[in-house]
């Protein structure tokens, strides 16, 4: 997620800034920096303070700028917590020495290997699916199969998705890679950026708009997007999001890709025991089901049940690569991206 008022306003910045460093060593805060930008993280903060007398102090922007402020800061950072929303972002921290492992009894008692770094420095609290959303009057289901699928001329014109600039897409290019190696994924995404309805433009709720308007067919997109359709305050929203259906692509094969929301203890943590304690408190059930319920998200808890809507678009098969392996095929994502002519 990109917010860019984060960078416009050095001076107000500066504030919070010198704000969190005041409370760097105080005993009841923990200073977040956080590149998610939804309403239930907030919500699920102050629950967290009422429930522990613990302060969040959250800076959110957007996740590079972030891991740029890391570094910069180093020891002096008054990060105690480091949230983004994609995976490749979280291996690159901790390849650049941000971040310190984690206390591991609850996080390997509930999320999935794949889904956390193997040393512990991370671990995903929400899972995301990277689907296709279409329209079930201008496509049938059967028409639809895999991401590899999308390369095929019954597609051309169709295709609706953002930009590479896009975390989302570069860790689903990085997977593209991991199962084709190089040369397939450049085939991959040449092919896909033929068949592109129009350049990219936008985040994946208006791809899904894109097709209410009769852009394209089939976008690539989060499914919590649709969630947040349905649920919109605005009623076109709601309406385009009822016309449309969810698609888990490659169940034949390696599964639909996933990405997670992580969370990781900075190299540099004042507040290392309140940091381990708000981990625990977004890996509990509770959090886990506000997550699910409130932002459509998947739960990373296995023992947490999916919400109604969740449950009625299913159960479907996740691409178990675990996540860590995926960074390293980033750098290749993106000059594949940029090869391909994808924006
Ligand atoms: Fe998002």
């Amino acid at each position: 997620m990109k917010i860019k008022s984060i960078i416009i306003l050095p001076a107000l910045s500066i504030l919070v800034f010198s704000m969190v460093i005041s409370c760097k060593r105080d005993q009841n805060v923990v200073n977040v920096y956080s590149g998610r930008h939804y309403q239930v993280d907030e919500q699920l903060f102050r629950e967290f303070t009422m429930q522990t007398g613990i302060r969040v102090n959250l800076v959110k922007a957007d996740t590079d700028q972030l891991i740029n402020r890391l570094e910069l800061e180093g020891k002096n950072s008054p990060a105690d917590l480091f949230i983004t929303a994609d995976a490749g972002r979280m291996v690159q921290a901790k390849e650049k020495g941000l971040l310190q492992p984690m206390d591991v009894d609850l996080i390997t008692r509930f999320a999935p290997p794949s889904l956390r770094d193997p040393d512990n420095f991370w671990t995903g609290f929400t899972k995301r699916a990277r689907v296709f959303v279409y329209n079930p009057e201008r496509v049938k289901p059967d028409e639809l199969s895999t991401y590899e699928d999308l390369t095929t001329d019954n597609w051309e014109g169709r295709i609706l998705v953002r930009s590479s600039q896009n975390h989302y897409n570069q860790t689903l290019m990085a997977s593209i890679v991991a199962a084709h190696g190089q040369k397939e994924a450049l085939n991959w995404a040449t092919k896909v950026v033929e068949n592109m309805a129009q350049p990219p433009r936008g985040n994946d709720r208006d791809q899904v708009k894109a097709i209410a308007a009769g852009t394209g067919d089939v976008a690539i997109v989060n499914t919590y997007y649709m969630g947040l359709l349905l649920h919109s305050p605005n009623s076109e929203e709601r309406n385009i999001g009822r016309q449309m259906k969810i698609f888990f692509p490659n169940q034949e094969d390696r599964g639909t890709h996933i990405n997670i929301s992580g969370i990781a203890i900075t190299a540099h943590a004042s507040n290392r025991q309140n940091a381990q304690q708000l981990i625990d408190f977004l890996l509990s059930k509770p959090a886990q089901i506000a997550f699910a319920e409130e932002n459509f998200e998947y739960p990373v808890n296995m023992n947490v049940e999916w919400p109604e809507l969740l449950r009625e678009w299913g159960e479907f098969k996740s691409d178990t690569l675990p996540l860590e392996k995926l960074g390293k095929y980033l750098h290749d994502g993106m000059i594949i991206f940029n090869q391909a002519g994808w924006n």
